[in-house]
């Protein structure tokens, strides 16, 4: 079982005593504070997690700036890089200039390892020529299509929903897959990423195929947590029973959303990104949301205990 407990920049003050001569209240978004990971990367695991970052441009720059700011200031084992990696369709090759375009340029100065994930745009060029680029690259880490790695005291298994720009599927080998890493032992933190979203809010909406397909096989394999993008804004949406899943994909450009689907407990149409603090029993989640010429703000954080 896990238990949300959360705090978002939109709360109203909780009640104060009435005093003679009432000072100031100062906004509530001043009383969030980022989640601090300790020193030690075998006893935490402090992940940034970004999606569609690929498009280039003000607004991928001013995300990735905000990545190097945040993890200057604090732990980040790894990015998990959440798909749509390289817009408009994708690498030709290894080679393919790309590669220096829409993620290299952003990146200089920075040292932390992407873990990357394939999304539909990734799809429309060669899949096999981000796994080629990872033999080579300073930071993308792609070691297969669909894998599985541990960092400190959690474990991923990072997907590929495949190529429909309609909703994500995950079916055939890949599935047996996932099963069989589902059937062995869990980590202290068992947590998956990909592209799509299970159920969101944005203009994509619901991936069907996920929701009958993948969210019961969550469910009974205890993963804790989905991370994906796809849909190009911010949100956390819990049901109460797990995987609580977030959404990420405000990388590179933001879009509008719908009003809250069931179960929406933090919803922005912005860009920015999410990072996450996973301690034994508890699990620090904030999301950050970027402007383009406006700065970083930390929009919402929450915990889940289990
Ligand atoms: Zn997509």
């Amino acid at each position: 079982m896990i238990l949300l407990v959360l705090a978002c920049a939109g709360d109203p003050p909780a009640a104060r005593a009435v005093t003679p001569a009432p000072a100031p209240v100062p906004p509530v978004a001043a009383t969030l504070v980022a989640p601090e990971p300790g020193p030690d990367p075998a006893a935490s695991t402090a992940v940034v997690f970004v999606g569609d970052a690929g498009k280039g441009g003000a607004g991928q720059k001013a995300v990735a700036d905000a990545v190097k700011a945040w993890c200057a200031a604090r732990r980040c084992d790894f990015v998990a890089y959440l798909g749509d990696n390289l817009y408009p369709a994708g690498a030709t090759s290894p080679d393919d200039p790309i590669f220096r375009d829409r993620f290299e340029v952003y990146w200089e100065g920075f040292d932390v390892p992407f873990y990357v994930a394939l999304g539909n745009h990734d799809h429309m060029g060669d899949p096999q020529a981000e796994l080629d680029y990872a033999k080579t690259s300073r930071l993308w880490r792609m070691p297969a299509r669909w894998y599985r790695f541990e960092q400190g005291i959690a474990e991923f298994l990072v997907l590929d929903t495949g190529p429909s720009p309609d909703g994500g599927k995950v079916a055939g080998e890949q599935l047996a897959w996932l099963q069989g890493e589902l059937a062995r032992p869990a980590a202290p933190w068992r947590v998956a990423y990909g592209h799509h979203p299970i159920h969101s809010s944005g203009l994509h909406g619901a991936s069907p195929a996920l929701i009958t397909g993948l969210e019961p096989i969550f469910r009974d394999g205890g993963v804790d947590l989905w991370l994906c993008g796809h849909d190009h804004h911010l949100e956390v949406l819990d049901d109460g029973v797990a995987p609580l899943e977030v959404i990420s994909g405000g990388g590179s450009a933001a879009r509008k959303v719908k009003p809250p689907v069931a179960g929406s407990v933090y919803l922005a149409p912005s860009l920015g990104f999410g990072y996450l603090v996973l301690e034994p029993g508890v699990a620090h989640l904030a999301m950050v949301e970027v402007e383009v010429g406006g700065g970083a703000k930390l929009a919402w954080r929450s915990e889940l205990r289990k």
